[in-house]
Parts: structure tokens; C-alpha cells; sequence
């Protein structure tokens, strides 16, 4: 009897619990407790999903819940299984996510090469941030690309950053297996380039070292993302990659593929970090007339989602 009446009112207060939790991240940035929500009801603290105590701000609320830093003290009277519990607090900062303002990282790899000039021209025309990661060895190659480097760095619209100096020579196990050497290759770069950020991707590799962030997709290279991470850099990956041959400008995967990878990661949060979605291109793509047109439409259509483009140094954009 006392559980026929009680259930449904508790379950009613565990979901308003919930609702409140949700609509607090609306009202300020402050750090979110719920203590208690009514002495006299059945439902306590306990049945109650609590945020990390140091957890202040929806991305580090993300954060906790990603990192299973959270409590989710269990009721026995009432019980809600803690992955329910996970998933109804999941879904309510996805949305609340979705209230602000969410980024795209234009990344180019590799250049300067034949297709930074056009890189450069679009991002002034259409006054787009794009990340530039350049590799040292390719600006000596000709005076064109010296060219393009100067004009990257003379454009307001460009961050140019460090890819190594010689692009571990394509040969990336050897390059990775001696971590003094690859290390100084990227300081040669940075020297060589006259390079002012400390922000780095690694030849060959998708490996994210950051602040507290730590993913490695093939271990002989955590040596030197580690030694240039304790060096003062960061090192950055990408969520989704845009491959098109690069001779005839021909996308691999058509343009709506890629734009449609975009906007679900950035729907469901599935990027390395919610609201905030790399993408790898390589400057070569775009030496075509094709490729060209390929990468204004894809400006265009992600400016139509009222995505912000943003640098790589300033990545993650945190709420
Ligand atoms: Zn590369």
C-alpha cells in the first residue's frame, strides 16, 4: 500500500528533480548543487543525480558525467537505475547545449601546397577563421610557397600552426620511435616558420593532448606527444576528415556526407567535445576549380546551421 501510493509521487519528484536540474542551466553559469528538495517527501537526496561538487558550468558538468565523476547515491525504496538516471541527465545538457552557440574548426593540413592560395583567398572572401598546419620543408620547396605562407600570415582570417618540419618523412613508425628527434623536428619547424602558437597535430597521427585531455590512437607516438605536451604544446586531432582526390578535385565522400557528419556530431554531441567539431582537410584538395567551389559550398552550408568558426587555439569553446 505505502509503496502504491508513494511510487508515483516519488518517481514525479525524481523527474522534477530532474526537470529543475535542467532548467537551472539556464539561469547562470554558477555551480549547480541540488541539496535537497523537500524534507517531508519520500524522495531524498539520495534518489537525486548529484554534479560533482567541482563541477561549475555545463561543459565541466559534461565533463564529470563523461569521466563517471558523478554521484548517483541509490534509493532503495525508490530505486531509478543509475544508467537511467545517466541517460535522463545526458539528454537534458544535450539540450541545454543546444541553447548556445556551437563551433566549427576549418583545419588544413599540410600546406603550404598547391591549393593554399585558393584556401587563403576563400577565407578572406567569406572573412571564415581556418587553422592552418603547415609543414617547414614545403615552404622551401619553390617561391610560390613561400608565397602562400606569407600570405597566410598576413591574413587576419588564418592561424597558421606546427605539423613538423619535414612530415616525419611519410615514414611515421620510424618518426615516432625516436622522440628526441621528432621532437625537434617540430621545434625546427616553429623556429623555421617563425611560428607563435604553441598548437601542434601530429604527422600521421589523430592524437588529442591538452589540458587534461589525453587520447593516443597508436602508442609508439605517446613519446612525443608527451614531450611536446610538458614542452608547453598542444596537441590536436579531428573529429570528422573530408577526403577528396586530390588531383581532380572529386570528393570521396560527396559534400553533403561530410556536412551531414558535421551537423550530427554537433546534434548529438558525440564530438570530442560537445558543441565543438574539428574537421581535417588538406590543402592540396582545393588546387582544382571543383575543389574550390566544394569548399565555398561547404562554408555556405555550415554558415546556413549559424555555426561560428573558430581557431584551433582557442579550442574547446567551454560554457
Ligand atoms: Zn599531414
Amino acid at each position: 500500500m505505502y509503496l502504491k501510493l508513494f511510487r508515483p509521487k516519488g518517481l514525479l519528484l525524481f523527474f522534477s528533480a530532474i526537470f529543475f536540474l535542467y532548467s537551472c542551466q539556464y539561469s547562470s553559469s554558477s555551480t549547480l548543487h541540488i541539496e535537497k528538495l523537500d524534507s517531508t517527501t519520500t524522495l531524498s537526496m539520495d534518489t537525486i543525480p548529484v554534479v560533482a561538487k567541482n563541477a561549475s558550468g555545463l561543459s565541466q558538468r559534461w565533463d564529470s558525467l563523461q569521466r563517471n565523476l558523478l554521484v548517483f547515491p541509490t534509493d532503495s525504496l525508490h530505486p531509478v537505475a543509475i544508467n537511467i538516471q545517466k541517460r535522463i541527465l545526458k539528454d537534458s545538457l544535450r539540450q541545454a547545449f543546444d541553447t548556445y552557440p556551437k563551433h566549427v574548426f576549418l583545419t588544413f593540413d599540410d600546406g603550404p601546397l598547391v591549393g593554399s592560395a585558393a584556401i587563403d583567398s576563400i577565407a578572406r572572401a567569406k572573412s571564415v577563421k581556418i587553422s592552418a598546419f603547415l609543414v617547414g620543408r614545403h615552404a622551401q620547396m619553390s617561391k610560390s610557397r613561400k608565397k602562400d605562407i606569407e600570405r597566410y600570415k598576413t591574413n587576419p582570417y588564418v592561424a597558421c600552426y606546427n605539423h613538423s618540419f619535414t612530415h616525419a618523412g611519410n615514414k611515421f613508425n620510424t618518426f615516432y620511435n625516436n622522440p628526441a628527434a621528432a621532437f625537434a623536428d617540430f621545434e625546427k619547424n616553429e623556429t623555421e616558420l617563425e611560428l607563435r602558437q604553441k598548437v601542434v597535430r601530429l604527422p600521421g597521427r589523430n592524437i588529442w593532448v591538452y589540458d587534461d585531455v589525453r587520447r593516443i590512437d597508436l602508442q609508439n607516438s605517446s613519446g612525443t606527444a608527451d614531450l611536446l605536451h610538458t614542452h608547453g604544446y598542444r596537441i590536436f586531432g579531428w573529429d570528422v576528415e573530408w577526403r577528396i582526390q586530390r588531383t581532380t578535385g572529386v570528393p570521396v565522400q560527396p559534400l553533403n556526407e561530410v556536412f551531414n557528419r558535421i551537423r550530427n556530431y554537433m546534434n548529438n554531441k558525440s564530438s570530442m567535445k560537445p558543441n565543438n567539431v574539428v574537421l581535417l582537410m588538406h590543402d592540396d584538395m582545393f588546387q582544382t576549380q571543383k575543389g574550390k567551389q566544394l569548399l565555398v559550398q561547404l562554408i555556405d552550408s555550415l554558415q546556413k546551421q549559424n555555426y561560428t568558426f573558430e581557431f584551433m587555439e582557442d579550442y574547446p569553446i567551454r560554457y
